[in-house]
């Protein structure tokens, strides 16, 4: 997911001084990087960078100390920062934005090395962030209730009032917009937080805290847990954690809103999906293309919201794949911290695995493969070890079939052919998940006809996977709770207090 399509200049900002960045430990409590204090060496995690299949660097999960000491911490800073004037808070939260803009490179390229996604799209990724914490910094100072008018001169009033400490937990594969999608609204309606990155990618959480901490946001505000399943578990259920926003699967979510259920905590869900991209017959051939792998190609194709399953009108169809298997042939796989590289490396070996198995077994229930879908060894030695795998263009599918049904989460897509408007609508909403959807058509009526019977909380029209911080993201059914983006972001981080103020004598029969 984008915040904005297009080019992005190349900041030139101060290093950060990527060599010596791993030489600290990766908590961050209480405004400073801390060793886990119970570090329990079988806890231990290896980060690899995907493009080489080297160690990029070592942690290990945190436990009940570390989560308590964080959490500790984000309380203790909780007292100052949600008496902070917001207009402060607005302005810090704006300067961090200002200086992460100055340093796109880095925290691009460090991205890339945890990510293995392509350079092009971490510095967007980067850009994602700093347009979340322009967004909320800037809403910051409208925080407001409302006044009710009540019989008789008395009146009402409501105050929206942070929730306290909230708890983050992030996916892979947008490692930087997660914790900025999390923290920029917590933060800027007066809350702290305790996020904790995926395993899998752990860097670039601990620089955006760095980063905070440099802009002069108060120790504690925001703090970083590196760990597994069970830290997240252990943040999860912390009686100090008043509200949780989680990014993952299906499965994980679920026994979050458990944990969460006991503590009768709210929780913001952002899980899984399997959505549909309609293509109409009146739609501009190369648009659609363009937008086609726009839903499918992006960081490996390793997005929750993806159009994996595009459905195009069978009078066109045969145009659409000529031109789709060109242009997805032509992009060039390769070292994702160049410039002209348009497809990075899978997370890891284990999910690459996962994606050509989905591949594999869709051969077997009788899908063609059109190109992709194999394991690639690039030439560089360098990228030897790397987890590269062709984008994968499928047809001769049906609305049966595992990889049509199920979540890949690889540059997998699959080809389904329509003819009518009912049956597409139908055919579309017949999943469990409801993440996202997109329409193409010329018939702007159509779209919106279209639109509005989609069981999807994210949807476009003649786009895809573009995620402006104004617009609220998030999805129905399996896919989720709650909204990231938008003024309905405040909601999710406030609760309201009501006050009645009676100004009469009271006329009671006591
Ligand atoms: P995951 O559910 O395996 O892990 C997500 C996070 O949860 C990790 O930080 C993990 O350590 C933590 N975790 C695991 N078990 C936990 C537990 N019991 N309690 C607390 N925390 C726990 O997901 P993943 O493999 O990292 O990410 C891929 C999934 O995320 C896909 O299903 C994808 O669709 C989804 N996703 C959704 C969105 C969205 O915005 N809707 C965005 C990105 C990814």
């Amino acid at each position: 997911m984008l915040s904005r399509l297009g080019p992005v200049v190349k900041a030139s900002g101060m290093s950060r001084c990527m060599s010596t960045f791993f030489q600290e430990p990766l908590n961050f409590i209480g405004g400073k990087r801390v060793l886990p204090t119970n570090r329990n060496s079988s806890e231990d995690f290896k980060v690899l960078d995907p493009s080489t299949g080297h160690v990029l660097c070592e942690t290990s999960s945190s436990g009940e100390n570390d989560v308590d000491k964080a959490v500790a911490s984000a309380k203790e800073a909780f007292k100052e920062w949600s008496e902070t004037p917001a207009l402060v808070r607005a302005r810090l939260l704006q300067k961090a934005a200002l200086v992460l803009r100055e340093n796109v490179e880095d925290f691009a390229m460090m991205e890339v090395m945890d990510n293995g996604k392509p350079i092009w799209e971490a510095r967007l990724d980067i850009w994602t962030a700093v347009d979340a914490l322009d967004y909320f910094g800037s809403l910051a100072p409208t925080l407001a209730g409302e006044h009710i008018k009540m019989p008789s001169g008395s009146f009402g009033y409501t105050i929206r009032e942070p929730l306290g400490v909230c708890g983050g937990i992030g996916a892979w594969n947008y490692p930087i917009q997660m914790a900025a999608w999390k923290s920029a609204p917590a933060l800027a309606c007066g809350n702290t937080m305790v996020f904790k990155p995926s395993p899998l990618t752990p860097v670039t959480a601990v620089m955006l805290a760095e980063l905070y901490t440099e802009c002069g946001l108060p120790k504690g505000v925001f703090n970083v847990i590196q760990g597994q399943a069970e830290t997240g578990h252990l943040l999860c259920t912390h009686p100090d954690i008043a509200k949780v926003s989680f990014t993952g699967s299906v499965p994980t979510g679920t026994k979050i809103m458990q944990d969460c259920a006991v503590g009768i905590k709210p929780v913001t869900l952002e899980l899984g999906g399997k959505s549909p991209l309609i293509i109409f017959g009146d739609s501009d051939v190369d648009n659609a293309v363009k937008g086609a792998m726009l839903a499918n190609f992006l960081s490996q194709g390793q997005v929750c919201s993806n159009g994996t399953r595009v459905f195009v009108e069978k009078k066109i169809k045969d145009e659409f794949v000529e031109k789709l298997v060109a242009r997805t042939e032509a992009m060039k796989l390769g070292d994702p911290s160049e410039d002209d590289t348009l497809v990075g490396a899978t997370i890891s070996h284990q999910q690459m695995d996962k994606v050509l198995g989905y591949v594999e077994g869709a051969k077997k229930e009788g899908a063609k493969v059109l190109c992709g879908g194999d394991r690639v060894i690039p030439e560089n030695p360098k990228l030897s070890g790397g987890f590269f795998v062709r984008p994968c263009v499928l047809d001769n599918l049906n609305d049966g079939m595992t990889v049509v049904k199920e979540e890949v989460f690889g540059s997998v897509l699959g080809l389904l052919a329509f003819e009518d408007e009912e049956e597409v609508i139908q055919r579309a909403n017949d999943t469990k998940f409801g993440l996202a959807g997109g329409v193409f058509t010329r018939d702007l009526g159509r779209a919106n006809r279209v639109i509005s019977r989609l069981e999807a909380g994210s949807c476009w029209i003649n786009t895809f996977n573009i995620c402006p911080a104004g617009l609220p993201f998030g999805g129905f059914k399996y896919s989720g709770l709650g909204r990231e983006n938008g003024t309905v972001t405040i909601d999710h981080y406030t609760q309201l207090k009501s006050v009645y103020v009676e100004m009469n004598d009271l006329d009671v029969p006591f």
